[in-house]
This record gives C-alpha cells, sequence and structure tokens, in this order.
C-alpha cells in the first residue's frame, strides 16, 4: 500500500530530519528557499501529519513576513489546510506564531490581490510604465497600514516570485 502523503518542495527524508540531501539542496538553492522557510515545512507537516483529509496535495511555497506567513499549495488542498471553521489554520497559526493565509498556486495575480487584500480598501491600481516594464501600484489607506499583515515589502517580493510581476504596496 502506497502511503500518501503532503508533498512538499523538499523530500520526505528531509522533511523528517535536521539535514539537506543534495538533490534538496541543490533545488532549494536555485528557488532561494532559505532555512526559515524549510523549518516551516518541517513544522506544518508535522501539524497536520494526522489530517487524513490532506493526504496527496502539495505545498509549493511558504511565504514568510515577520508576523505573517502565506502558503501557496494546490488548488483541492486549500479548504482542507484552512480546516472546517479555520480550525486547521488557527493550530498552523499557533505552531508558527504567525497569522497564515492560504492561497490557490493556480490564482492569477488579479486574484490573488483580491484574495491577499480581501479585508482591506483597495483605493485604486495604477499601471506605471516604467523603464523596466510595467509596474502595478496598489494603493491603500494610510490608516489601514496597521491592520495590514503583510508587509510592503513582502508583498513585492511575492509579487515577484510568485507572478512574476512587479508590484508595490503604498500607503496614502
Ligand atoms: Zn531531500
Amino acid at each position: 500500500m502506497k502511503i500518501m502523503s503532503m508533498e512538499f518542495p523538499i523530500c520526505n527524508v528531509c522533511l523528517k530530519n535536521e539535514i539537506l540531501c543534495s538533490g534538496c539542496s541543490k533545488k532549494l538553492e536555485s528557488n532561494g528557499i532559505r532555512d526559515e522557510e524549510i523549518r516551516l515545512y518541517r513544522n506544518l507537516n508535522k501539524t497536520i501529519k494526522g489530517e487524513k483529509h490532506l493526504k496527496d496535495g502539495k505545498i509549493s511555497r511558504i511565504y514568510l513576513d515577520k508576523n505573517f506567513a502565506l502558503i501557496v499549495c494546490d488548488k483541492n488542498s486549500v479548504p482542507g489546510l484552512i480546516g472546517k471553521n479555520g480550525i486547521i489554520i488557527k493550530k498552523i497559526e499557533k505552531i508558527l506564531g504567525k497569522q497564515i493565509r492560504v492561497i490557490s498556486d493556480s490564482l492569477t495575480f488579479n486574484e490573488f490581490i483580491k484574495e491577499i487584500l480581501f479585508s482591506s480598501t483597495v483605493l485604486g491600481i495604477n499601471i506605471m510604465y516604467t523603464q523596466e516594464g510595467i509596474k502595478y501600484r496598489i494603493r491603500i489607506p494610510g490608516n489601514e497600514r496597521v491592520i495590514m499583515p503583510l508587509s510592503p515589502e513582502a508583498f513585492a517580493s511575492i509579487a515577484n516570485t510568485l507572478f512574476n510581476t512587479s508590484a508595490e504596496l503604498v500607503f496614502e
């Protein structure tokens, strides 16, 4: 019988041990995945181990900010990672000590913005034509800065790595 488990960017051996095999080392280096993210894979794997409904999904990345983490997984695993009434996500938040948002890896950039900023007031999205190409400027009211879990730096970095898109969050 094949034992199914959630797939991570590192192999099963590396998930369960404090080492990285040479295959995973190479892969992570080329993807710019760092130690803290790898620790989160291991923690998350432990946290969801008993959850039978999360058996053959795939975690593709976890983006980290100081108080926030964005888990990117296959579309079918999103409800499972959130859990009924958010029970799983709350467990993950407690263990990782961060506010968590789970999104599908098949979102478009526009869907991502809606998803990630659903509790914010988006004043407007401007498209700027720069020498480096198109850049999106997403404008949020200044008084919402304190409730925004995601820093503008992390937002820009996620837009860049996940969508190959240049974007900035500005508070005004
Ligand atoms: Zn490995």
